[in-house]
Formats: C-alpha cells, sequence, structure tokens
C-alpha cells in the first residue's frame, strides 16, 4: 500500500489530528463538490452531523436543492452554485470531490462537457488544494477498470476500456483524473486519497436518472415493466449509500493514498435483480427485454480486501436490506409527483 507521503496540512487539520479521536478543538472546513447529488447530500449530513462546516460547489447539472434544503438554516452550512470546470478560491481543510454526472444517460447526454468535468474541474480542485494546503479525496469509480478481463477485480487491475466508445468521456476522464491526482500527490505534495466506487443506490437517487437499479424500482412503482438490457445475464454489485459514506470517511481520514475499491462484493445477474425488486415491490411485475447499449461491462464484483485490511471497512447492508430503504424514497417521491 501506498502511505501518504511529504504530509501538507493546515493548521486546523494538524491541530484536530493532535487531539484524541471525537475530541476536535476546531472543526474542519470541509469542500463537498457535487454535494447536491445522490452520493454527496449523504456524506454532508453526516459531516455536518459531526460537527464539520460544509461547503457545497454544485453546477446542479444532476443535483437538487432539495436533497440539502435541510440544511439552508445551518450556520455551519454553505450552499455555493458553482462549475468545477471554472477555477475557485476557497479556505478549506478537505476536498471531497465528487462532482460528476454518474448515470450513463446522464453522462453521455454531453460528453465535452463530462470529460471537461472530469479533467479540468478535478485539475481546478488539485490546483485548490495545493494552495490551501487541504487534503483531497477523489471519487474515481469502477468504471477504470472497463470491461474487465480480471474477475473480481483488484485495485492492481489496470482495466480494459475502450478509449474511443461513448463512455469513455466518464471512464477514461475519470482514468485521467486519478492521473491528475497522483501526479499532484508526487509533484506538489498535495495529501490525496482515491476511492473507486462501484454501483451504489438508495433513497434521493434521481428517479429517471436511467441507472438499472432506479429504472426497476421507479418501473415496478409505476406499474410499468422493468427493461432488461441484452440478455440481462450481465452482473452488476450494489452497495448501499452509507456503506459507502462510512467508506469515504473513514479513507479521508485514513494515511492510506489508494486507490481503494469501495463496493459490496454481493453480485447479482440484472435478471436476478428484477425478482428481487418484484419480490419487494409487485409480485405481478413483469419484464421487458431491450437491446442492450454500446460497451456495456459484461461483469463487475469488487475484491475488497485492500479495503478491509487496511481501513478496517467493509460494507454492513446487504441488497435486500436497502431495497425496501431505496423503495419507500421512491414511493413518496413518485406518490408527490401526482
Ligand atoms: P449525481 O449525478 O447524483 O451527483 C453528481 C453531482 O455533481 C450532482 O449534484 C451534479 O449537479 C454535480 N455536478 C456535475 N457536474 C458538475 C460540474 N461541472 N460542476 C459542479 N457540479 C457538478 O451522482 P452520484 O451518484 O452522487 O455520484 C457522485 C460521484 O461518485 C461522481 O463523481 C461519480 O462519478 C462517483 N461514482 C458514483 C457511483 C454510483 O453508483 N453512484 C459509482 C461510481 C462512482
Ligand atoms: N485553482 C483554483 N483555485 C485555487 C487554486 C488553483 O481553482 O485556489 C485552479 C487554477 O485556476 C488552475 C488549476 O487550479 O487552473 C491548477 O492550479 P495550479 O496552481 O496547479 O496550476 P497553475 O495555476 O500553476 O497552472
Ligand atoms: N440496465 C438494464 N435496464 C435498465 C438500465 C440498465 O438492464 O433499465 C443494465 C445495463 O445494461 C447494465 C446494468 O444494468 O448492464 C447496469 O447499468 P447502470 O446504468 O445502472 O450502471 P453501469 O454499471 O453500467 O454504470
Amino acid at each position: 500500500a501506498v502511505v501518504a507521503r511529504k504530509p501538507r496540512v493546515s493548521n486546523a487539520v494538524a491541530a484536530a489530528r493532535r487531539l484524541p479521536v471525537g475530541v476536535r478543538k476546531r472543526a474542519l472546513r470541509v469542500v463537498v463538490t457535487g454535494g447536491a447529488g445522490f452520493v454527496g447530500s449523504h456524506l454532508v449530513d453526516k459531516l455536518l452531523a459531526r460537527g464539520d462546516s460544509v461547503i457545497v460547489v454544485d453546477n446542479f447539472f444532476t443535483g437538487r436543492k432539495e436533497n440539502v434544503a435541510r440544511h439552508l438554516g445551518n450556520p455551519r452550512f454553505e450552499l455555493i452554485r458553482h462549475d468545477v470546470v471554472e477555477p475557485i478560491l476557497l479556505e478549506v481543510d478537505q476536498i471531497y470531490h465528487l462532482a460528476c454526472p454518474a448515470s450513463p444517460v446522464h453522462y453521455k447526454f454531453n460528453p465535452i462537457k463530462t470529460i471537461k468535468t472530469n479533467v479540468m474541474g478535478t485539475l481546478n480542485m488539485l490546483g485548490l488544494a495545493k494552495r490551501v494546503g487541504a487534503r483531497f479525496l477523489l471519487t474515481s469509480t469502477s468504471e477504470v477498470y472497463g470491461d474487465p478481463l480480471e474477475h473480481p477485480q483488484k485495485e492492481s487491475y489496470w482495466g480494459h476500456v475502450n478509449p474511443i466508445g461513448v463512455r469513455s468521456c466518464y471512464d477514461e476522464g475519470k482514468r485521467t483524473a486519478e492521473t491528475l491526482t497522483m501526479d499532484y500527490h508526487r509533484g506538489a505534495g498535495v495529501e490525496v486519497r482515491i476511492a473507486r466506487i462501484f454501483n451504489t443506490y438508495g433513497p434521493r437517487m434521481c428517479l429517471d436518472d436511467g441507472r438499472v437499479i432506479s429504472n426497476f424500482v421507479a418501473q415496478a412503482l409505476r406499474k410499468q415493466p422493468m427493461t432488461v438490457y441484452g440478455d440481462g445475464k450481465q452482473t452488476r454489485s450494489f452497495q448501499y449509500v452509507s456503506d459507502l459514506v462510512d467508506g469515504l470517511v473513514t479513507l479521508m481520514e485514513s494515511k492510506y493514498v489508494g486507490p481503494f475499491n469501495l463496493g459490496n462484493p454481493g453480485e447479482f445477474t440484472m435478471l436476478e435483480l428484477a425478482e428481487l425488486v418484484k419480490e419487494t415491490i409487485d409480485p405481478s411485475a413483469s419484464v421487458e427485454f431491450k437491446p442492450n447499449t454500446a460497451d456495456d461491462p459484461h461483469m463487475r464484483k469488487p475484491d475488497i480486501s485492500k479495503a478491509k485490511s487496511l481501513l478496517n471497512w467493509e460494507p454492513k447492508v446487504s441488497l435486500k436490506q436497502g431495497l425496501p430503504r431505496m423503495v419507500s424514497d421512491f414511493q413518496k417521491r413518485i406518490l408527490d409527483e401526482k
């Protein structure tokens, strides 16, 4: 494992770290880019609950103000509408860099914007981290492994990625973001952390963001057939959002750069997922087959032994336990639509 070198910690972080765990003289000032999105808003809840001051930077492309609305009166919370492709000056101790659409439907909507967000957005946030001596965490993705030839995927696997395909703006974008992160670490002494996130689900996902789990749940609730792309035998591993957020904070506070896979190793075919959604929501729900999209990875499952042994982290919520929590949130929002 790579241990962070040349620590350049700001005074507040250094002061906070000298104190025993749980006792902080001064709250950390934390930026969450993409904090109005699905994962970001859950992370913001956790950081505010532990006493940090949080600035969300978000352009609201896929994020929504409602996701963080409950914090708007909190003096430790600030919401800035800003596009990370443009530079920004802030004084902070930590940067969680999440800004980037995550659903294939969203990131393919404007691929040039997606790659600019990944490259220029990450460069700007690393420039900010360098200027103020903040610790920087990149939310990378299992997509850096592409359509993997190794199964399950370990962090040491370099991936099998099409550089000129329709998914490249996202997967090559994130690979470049990882490269930038490591170059600012080695070249400019920035303290960095890299998380490779596997498919994550939970409350506050966009209802129509096109990802399989949100599609199936919304379709079953609306009494529409669940759309299975291809033969439905491709696999994914689904992680509940609270497990991911715990992993991100644990990684940020650890001494390890990573990369670390953060995901739930439970592996399901899309047909198995449809069956589980059917059992959870509506035994009469049906399935409709549709052609698959280009470059769709055939299988995906994280090997999380590195995070287990070094971060002492592993997911706690199974798909069977997590799915009903997401269903109640979707049910409420679908009713509100009417
Ligand atoms: P999301 O789309 O809900 O959130 C992304 C947020 O970033 C949104 O609030 C959006 O408005 C904001 N954003 C996008 N482009 C921006 C820009 N140029 N400037 C400022 N803000 C911008 O997605 P999510 O599921 O919450 O994903 C968060 C991060 O985690 C992303 O970086 C994503 O790549 C990564 N990730 C997520 C998953 C997953 O399954 N959810 C898997 C792998 C990686
Ligand atoms: N940057 C930023 N906020 C800062 C510092 C830098 O947005 O507080 C941007 C800056 O505009 C630049 C990028 O981050 O485009 C990289 O910064 P760095 O200082 O590494 O590069 P340089 O400015 O020397 O090209
Ligand atoms: N998928 C599906 N039906 C849908 C949406 C997606 O069968 O309505 C499939 C898709 O082809 C892929 C898997 O589900 O094999 C996961 O897709 P998703 O967009 O959720 O995320 P990805 O892991 O591809 O980024």
